[in-house]
């Protein structure tokens, strides 16, 4: 019989990167173009992953203002998607710093998480190449997708399951 497994990811990046537009993919395969950027929430889902079912919780999250809730996110959290946004240089200088503010609230143990580059169907405003993303993953020591929301390409699926993996790992 297969095992069972509970998963506590979170979603994080600057405003606009396209996290909840991801998270919808994610769960539904389909695309939403205007999503509330204020709205935080919480999905379930559940997927067989490597013949084991893991119920993962997947936590949207919006703003940075209360720094005491973005604490307790933080805490909550057993994996983390990084997401920047290929056409905002600005949204992939922010993950080296988010990184760090987790390693903080983490710290001793180390954060489990994931890179993602979204919003790959605007390749004619690219502001940050494939090879800068890759760097960082490895500085970040994380396995990196750059995808899309918008068309579903880049394995949107695989990088959730592969933090899911990650999580169990550890
Ligand atoms: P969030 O603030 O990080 O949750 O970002 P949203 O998911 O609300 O997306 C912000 C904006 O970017 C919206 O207008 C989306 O339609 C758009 N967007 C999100 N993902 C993509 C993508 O992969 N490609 C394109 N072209 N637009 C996207
Ligand atoms: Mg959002």
């Amino acid at each position: 019989m297969a095992k069972s497994a509970e998963v506590k990811l979170a979603v994080f990046g600057r405003a606009g990167v396209g996290k909840s537009a991801l998270v919808v993919r994610f769960l539904t395969k389909r695309f939403i173009w205007e999503y509330d950027p204020t709205l935080e929430s919480t999905y379930r889902h559940q997927a067989t992953i490597d013949d084991e079912v893991v119920s993962m919780e997947i936590l949207d999250t919006a703003g940075q203002d209360d720094p005491l809730q973005w604490e307790s996110h933080v805490r909550w959290g057993e994996g983390f998607l990084l997401v920047y946004d290929i056409t905002d240089r600005g949204s992939f200088e922010e993950v080296l710093s988010l990184k760090n503010l987790l390693d903080e609230i983490k710290k001793p143990k180390n954060v489990t998480l994931m890179l993602m580059g979204n919003k790959a169907d605007l390749e004619h405003s690219r502001q940050v190449s494939t090879e800068e993303g890759e760097k960082l993953a490895v500085d970040l020591a994380c396995a990196f997708y750059e995808c899309s929301a918008c068309t579903g390409e880049g394995s949107i699926s695989e990088a959730f399951y592969e933090l899911c993996r990650e999580v169990r790992r550890r």
